[in-house]
């Protein structure tokens, strides 16, 4: 058995058993983690668009300073994942179709900490994975994934201990939205502030600016992703009306 996406220094399950339990936090089990306890963020992979809420927190913090040097957002392909998709993960690794792969309830994805990285940070050398490991620990997040036994240039982790929930009324969790195709029932050109089960259809350019003036990380999205953001959000896409306002707690 070989184990993927562990550190250098872990070769055994025992050890990758005992690194993981190191990570837990809030009481829960790794891949277990409940929405309700996550932040959501945008994320490629149907369902990961989840960190832990200081993870998520500084994510979007680093986010604003990437796109600022580099010009562009920074995607996530996958945050959080849930034990069953980690244990097929491994199971296509085992069986020499998949990626590397940590045995499930070992990974740190399953503790809504790990993020995979597209934007150009997957391609070793680029300036945007250059970018990035430079200055990626500064806001806590670290590229682990250089280290694996087979490198993975976009695994990063979240490396700041676990303090306990993070205030949601500081704005977490929030993006701006905007669909640069058309929405069915809606048409194109549709910009929304969304956030985990809350959508606010923005008319106003003012609006816009504001938010992201004061931060809110802005993503222009294709239709499919737009529609997996709201998803991941618990949205019901028929909440996706032309005059959307919609909240349910
Ligand atoms: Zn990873």
């Amino acid at each position: 058995m070989t184990l993927g996406e562990t550190s250098e220094r872990v070769y055994t399950l025992e050890q990758a058993l005992a690194e993981a339990a190191l990570s837990a936090w809030g009481g829960y089990q790794n891949g277990r983690v409940p929405a309700s306890a996550l932040s959501p963020v945008l994320s490629g992979v149907p369902g990961s668009g989840y960190l832990r809420p200081d993870a998520a927190r500084d994510y979007f913090s680093m986010a604003l300073a990437f796109s600022s040097a580099i010009g562009r957002p920074l995607d996530i392909t996958e945050g959080y994942r849930d034990y069953d998709r980690q244990v097929d993960y491994w199971n296509k690794y085992q069986a020499g179709t998949g990626n590397l792969a940590a045995y499930p309830g070992t990974s740190n994805h399953g503790w809504g900490i790990s993020c995979d990285f597209g934007s150009g940070v997957q391609t070793a050398g680029s300036s945007a994975k250059r970018w990035l490991d430079a200055n990626g620990p500064s806001f806590g997040w670290t590229p682990t994934g250089n280290t694996f036994s087979r490198p993975e240039p976009w695994h990063f982790d979240y490396v700041r201990e676990w303090t306990g929930p993070v205030a949601q009324e500081r704005g977490l969790g929030i993006v701006l939205a905007r669909c640069s195709e058309s929405l069915p029932g809606v048409g194109a050109g549709f910009i929304a502030a969304i956030g985990i089960r809350s959508l606010r259809h923005l008319t106003s350019a003012n609006m816009v600016t504001a938010m992201r003036v004061v931060g809110v990380p802005y993503y222009d999205l294709r239709a499919d992703s737009f529609l997996g953001v709201l998803d991941a959000c618990s949205i019901p896409r028929s909440a996706l009306v032309g005059g959307a306002d919609y909240w349910r707690r």
